[in-house]
């Protein structure tokens, strides 16, 4: 079956002169014939316009703008496989030495390891499975029962979630409060016991991007070690502060300066400021990541050991991080994204002026990664909720997500802005001029029908 009148775009034509532009794109069967190549690309591209403006989606934390070393790189390593040890040895090399510098970055000694993944979705899976291996070998090995493992967390992205299912791990995830949207180390204590296999804390909460207190955390499993026993260790799911912290917030003791924290996850595609597809995860000491779960391959002879979920994978992203790494620098990275906080907080301010919202988290480079959290103040007297304000700045273009926060603050809808290399001081201000038209906007159309977050649910916290 032809899809269209004629797959020849006939030389002199110009691409929409032609009859092959003529017909819709195949939904749901593969055509039987071959079609002009420049005319299916056009039609995709065009397709894809419905997507949005990426530079405009406020709601992610992936990087949107790429340098045009970074897009020559991953066309450069477009047929490269990161597996291949064997055929792409130098790229091996490549992530062996991203690996390093990491460890160094978050002070890990010097037997540390570690591996590049497709993001910290698989580096908290790995980072998981190492917990629940430690625990499960010293269980055996005192003669214990190993059949009801548990994790402690605070509000934790949903990968943690897919963690614990898929693992058969009861995930006890501390509730926020009205005054403490994190986990307290108090809340903390209170859930573990001897079947606990660790602790996972966020260094950048996805609800409302502050970082939760590791060090405090840490703290609190000392002195519980002291009255039980019990020696819990930490995993830090550094999404997205394992990127900003280190340049950012120096001083501030998260990492492995603590003696609790084993093992370390961190997103190379949010503000490590790789393309997507590009996570990291590092284990303090070699002994932290059970034997069990590494796999050993050939390689030029010598022994290479693979720790990761899928075999294929490319490898892009990794050269990518390595240039970036050296393109920046320490400094380079700090000034990239103290630039993002400084657009952070501008924004907070200028909200602050509009007397209608409550500031939840303004951008504190020592507090949290560079974003702005918000709700409405109790006493606001507007007429609309932060859905319906959501979908009007979405007529701008503008994705801004509002959602309700988890148990046992269901109640409470905040809205937040995440600000990344590419969204300017000049652009958060043409935001602004948009969110007070908004407002006016709502002022004088009065709303007969409220949205409700499931009719805006294509905006997620998740992401
Ligand atoms: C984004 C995020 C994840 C998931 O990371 P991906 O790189 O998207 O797989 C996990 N944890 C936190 C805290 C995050 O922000």
């Amino acid at each position: 079956m032809s899809v269209h009148k004629t797959n020849k775009v006939s030389e002199n034509d110009s691409i929409f002169a032609s009859e092959a532009i003529e017909f819709q794109l195949p939904k749901f069967e593969m055509p039987a014939d071959e079609n002009n190549a420049d005319v299916v690309k056009e039609l995709i591209k065009d397709e894809l316009f419905l997507d949005g403006n990426a530079r405009q989606n406020l709601a992610t934390f992936c990087q949107t703008y790429h340098d045009p070393q970074v897009h020559e790189l991953m066309d450069l390593s477009i047929s490269k496989n990161m597996i291949d040890k064997d055929e792409y040895p130098q790229t091996a090399e490549i992530e062996s030495r991203c690996v390093h510098m990491l460890a160094k970055l978050w002070n890990a000694p010097d037997d540390a390891v570690g591996t590049s993944t497709v993001g910290s979705s698989e580096a908290c899976m790995l980072g998981g499975m190492a917990m629940l291996y430690r625990w499960r070998e010293q269980r055996e090995k005192m003669g214990k029962d190993i059949s009801k493992p548990n994790m402690v967390c605070g509000p934790v992205q949903v990968c943690w979630e897919k963690f614990a299912r898929y693992w058969d791990v009861e995930i006890r995830q501390v509730p926020m409060e009205k005054d403490a949207l994190y986990m307290t180390p108090e809340a903390m204590a209170s859930y573990i016991d001897e079947n606990t296999i660790g602790v996972v804390t966020t260094l950048g909460l996805t609800f409302t991007g502050k970082y939760e207190p590791v060090k405090a955390l840490s703290d609190r499993l000392d002195q519980l070690q002291e009255e039980t026993g019990l020696d819990v260790s930490i995993h830090v799911d550094g999404a997205s502060g394992g990127f900003l912290a280190p340049f950012c917030a120096p001083d501030l003791e998260w990492d492995f300066r603590l003696a609790r924290v084993k093992s370390i996850s961190s997103s190379g595609h949010k503000f490590g400021l790789a393309p997507l597809g590009s996570g990291w995860v590092v284990w303090k000491h070699e002994a932290d990541l059970p034997e069990k779960l590494i796999f050993h391959v050939n390689y030029l002879g010598g022994d290479m050991s693979v720790f990761q979920l899928n075999f294929s994978r490319p490898a892009g992203q990794v050269i990518s991080q390595y240039y970036l790494f050296l393109r920046l620098g320490k400094e380079g990275y700090r000034k990239i994204h103290m630039n993002c906080y400084h657009t952070a907080q501008y924004l907070a301010s200028e909200l602050e002026k509009m007397d209608i919202f409550e500031i939840l988290y303004n951008g504190d480079p020592n507090e949290g990664i560079p974003c702005v959290t918000w709700k409405l103040k109790e006493d606001s007297h507007v007429d609309f909720n932060l859905y319906d304000f959501a979908e009007k700045l979405r007529s701008r273009g503008w994705q801004v997500p509002a959602y309700s926060l988890p148990a046992n603050v269901e109640d409470m809808i905040v809205q937040r802005v995440l600000v990344r290399r590419g969204v300017s001081l000049d652009m958060m201000s043409l935001l602004v001029e948009d969110i007070k038209r908004t407002i006016k906007y709502f002022e004088t159309h009065a709303i007969v029908d409220h949205l409700t977050e499931e009719e805006v649910a294509s905006f997620s916290h998740n992401k």
